[in-house]
C-alpha cells in the first residue's frame, strides 16, 4: 500500500501532537483521511460535519488539485502529498485565457505629469522598463484604500507611499498599543496611545510628501462601507477579523473594485487577489467563516512579527503590479507562505459560478449584518478553545432518535412569535434572563441552545458551560433549520 504524507496546517497541529505532517498508508485519498482521523475523534470533528462530509471551510488537496474537484476517490501513488487547507473552498486549474492579466488601466493620455522632484525620487523605477515613465504616472494617478493600519497595513502603507501611489486611504479606529510594535512597523514607541491613523499619517508624509494620505477613523460596517470604498481603484485588505473580511469582499465586489488579500496566522500566511474581472472573490473560497478554534485572531494565537512584513509586502507588490499592468497577478491563485519552513506554495482557485456575491445569480446584492453572519466566530474571549456546536442535521437526528436533551431558544419573545422550535420541544429563555433562570434547566441533560443565526446562543452556551452545564450551540440558528430542514418556516 502506498505511503503518503498529509500536510497539517498550524491550527490543526494540536490534534496531531504538534506535527506539521503525518505519514499514513492508504491507497486512496479518502482512505488516507480516514486513517488520519480513525483514532482521533477531535480531529475528525474538525474536518467532517455531522453528515459525514468534509466541512465547507476545509479543503484537501492531492498534489495541487482540490479533492472536491477530483472525480470519485483518487488512487494515490507512493510519496504523494496531501494538504489540508482550512478555509479554502473550490479550486481547479484555471485556464490562463480565462483570467485577465491586469486590472482596468487608465489610458496613457489621461495620466498626470511628474514634477522634476518626482522624476528624481522615482529614478530607480524609471530605469525599469516594466515601470518606466508611464508606469510611474499610473502610480501617481492610482488611488488605493488600505483596510487597517496594523501588521499587514504597515508594509502596505510604507511601500505604496514610497512607490508614489498618488492617493493612499487608510481605514482604522485603533490606537497604537505597546504589543503592536513587535510587527506594526508603521508605528513607534512614542506613538503608543495615539490613534494609529495619526501615527501613520505623520510617518507616511515624512516618507513621501507627494502622496495624499486620506484617513477614515471609523470602524468599517455595513452602513459606511460602500461610501468609504467607492471611488478607489484597489482595496488592500489588512483586516484581522472575519466580519470585516466578508464586508470588504462584498462591498468591493458590489462596487467592482479588486481586493488584494493577505492573512496571517503564527508562521503561516496567505495572499491572493480577489474580485478582479473573471477571477474569484473571497466568498468563492471561503463560503462560510470557520469556527473560532480554526481561526483565532493574532491576539489569541500570536503571530511571528516578520510574517505580516512578508505577506504585506507581497500585497504591496500585487497592488503595484495591478496598477502598472505588468506581470502575472495572483488572480485565481492562492499563495501559501510557511515562514518556519520557508516554503511558498500555490493553489489554483477559480471563480465559483454559484458564489452568493460574485456568481452568475448572486443572492447577496446589498451589504448584510456581518457580525451576525460570522456568528460564533466573533471573538468571545474564550481563547482558542472554541464553543461546542452542532448543526441542524445533527439536531434533527437527535430528535428523530428520541435522545434526551433540552432545547433552549435564547431569542426575544417577538422573534419567537415569528418562528420557533416549540413543536420540537424548545423553550423560550431570552438571553438576558438566562443567568437568573439557570436553575430551571435540567442539570442532567445536554442543553442545545439556538438563536437566530448562532451568535447570541454561542455566548449563552459559554455562560451555561461556566455554570457547569453541558451546553451545545446550534450552528446557524433557526435560520439554518429553516434553510435545511423546514422550508415552510417563516424567517426574518
Ligand atoms: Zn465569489
Amino acid at each position: 500500500m502506498p505511503r503518503v504524507s498529509i500536510r497539517i496546517p498550524t491550527p490543526l497541529r494540536p490534534f496531531v501532537d504538534g506535527r506539521s505532517s503525518v505519514e499514513v498508508e492508504a491507497s486512496t485519498a479518502r482512505e488516507a483521511l480516514a486513517r488520519l482521523t480513525e483514532d482521533n475523534e477531535r480531529l475528525r470533528a474538525q474536518l467532517y460535519g455531522a453528515d459525514g462530509q468534509l466541512r465547507s471551510f476545509v479543503n484537501v488537496y492531492v498534489g495541487d488539485s482540490n479533492l472536491r474537484d477530483l472525480a470519485g476517490d483518487p488512487e494515490l501513488s507512493e510519496g504523494v502529498e496531501l494538504s489540508i487547507v482550512p478555509s479554502i473552498a473550490g479550486g481547479r486549474e484555471p485556464a490562463a485565457a480565462d483570467l485577465p492579466a491586469t486590472a482596468d488601466l487608465p489610458r496613457a493620455e489621461e495620466l498626470p505629469d511628474l514634477t522634476p522632484d518626482e522624476l528624481r525620487r522615482y529614478s530607480r523605477h524609471l530605469l525599469i522598463p516594466e515601470v518606466g515613465l508611464e508606469g510611474q504616472k499610473k502610480l501617481k494617478q492610482a488611488r488605493v484604500l488600505l483596510i487597517g493600519a496594523g501588521g499587514l497595513g504597515s508594509p502596505l502603507a510604507l511601500y505604496l507611499t514610497a512607490a508614489g501611489v498618488g492617493r493612499v486611504g487608510i481605514v482604522d479606529h485603533d490606537v497604537v498599543d505597546f504589543t503592536n510594535l513587535q510587527r506594526q512597523i508603521l508605528h513607534d514607541t512614542p506613538s503608543v496611545g495615539s490613534p494609529k491613523l495619526e501615527s501613520a499619517r505623520s510617518r507616511l508624509e515624512a516618507i513621501n510628501p507627494n502622496v495624499e494620505v486620506e484617513t477614515f477613523e471609523t470602524r468599517l460596517d455595513s452602513g459606511n462601507a460602500l461610501e468609504i470604498l467607492d471611488g478607489w481603484d484597489i482595496v488592500a485588505d489588512g483586516s484581522d477579523n472575519f466580519p470585516t473580511r466578508y464586508l470588504v469582499n462584498d462591498a468591493a465586489v458590489l462596487l467592482g473594485i479588486p481586493t488584494v488579500y493577505g492573512a496571517i496566522f503564527r508562521f503561516e500566511g496567505q495572499a491572493s487577489v480577489f474580485g478582479a474581472e473573471g477571477g474569484p472573490c473571497y466568498r468563492c473560497l471561503f463560503r462560510e467563516p470557520p469556527p473560532a478554534e480554526l481561526a483565532p485572531s493574532c491576539a489569541d494565537a500570536g503571530v511571528f512579527g516578520v510574517l505580516p512584513g512578508i505577506v504585506g509586502t507581497i500585497q504591496a507588490t500585487e497592488t503595484i503590479k495591478l496598477i502598472i499592468g505588468q506581470g502575472r497577478p495572483l488572480i485565481g491563485r492562492m499563495l501559501l507562505i510557511d515562514a518556519l519552513q520557508m516554503q511558498f506554495r500555490e493553489l489554483s482557485i477559480l471563480r465559483d459560478p454559484s458564489c452568493p456575491v460574485c456568481g452568475d445569480h448572486p443572492t447577496i446584492t446589498e451589504l448584510i449584518d456581518y457580525e451576525e453572519f460570522c456568528g460564533a466566530n466573533v471573538e468571545t474571549g474564550s481563547g482558542a478553545d472554541g464553543i461546542p456546536e452542532m448543526d441542524v442535521l445533527e439536531l434533527k437526528r437527535w430528535l428523530d432518535d428520541g435522545r434526551r436533551f433540552q432545547l433552549v431558544d435564547v431569542r426575544e419573545a417577538y422573534e419567537w412569535e415569528i418562528c420557533n422550535l416549540e413543536p420540537q420541544g424548545a423553550r423560550l429563555m431570552p438571553q438576558a434572563t438566562l443567568p437568573t433562570r439557570v436553575g430551571e434547566l435540567d442539570r442532567e441533560a445536554t442543553i442545545v441552545v439556538y438563536c437566530r443565526s448562532g451568535a447570541r446562543s454561542a455566548q449563552a452556551v459559554e455562560g451555561l458551560r461556566s455554570s457547569g452545564l453541558e451546553a451545545i450551540n446550534l450552528r446557524g440558528g433557526i435560520l439554518a433549520w429553516a434553510a435545511e430542514i423546514d422550508e415552510n418556516m417563516p424567517t426574518y
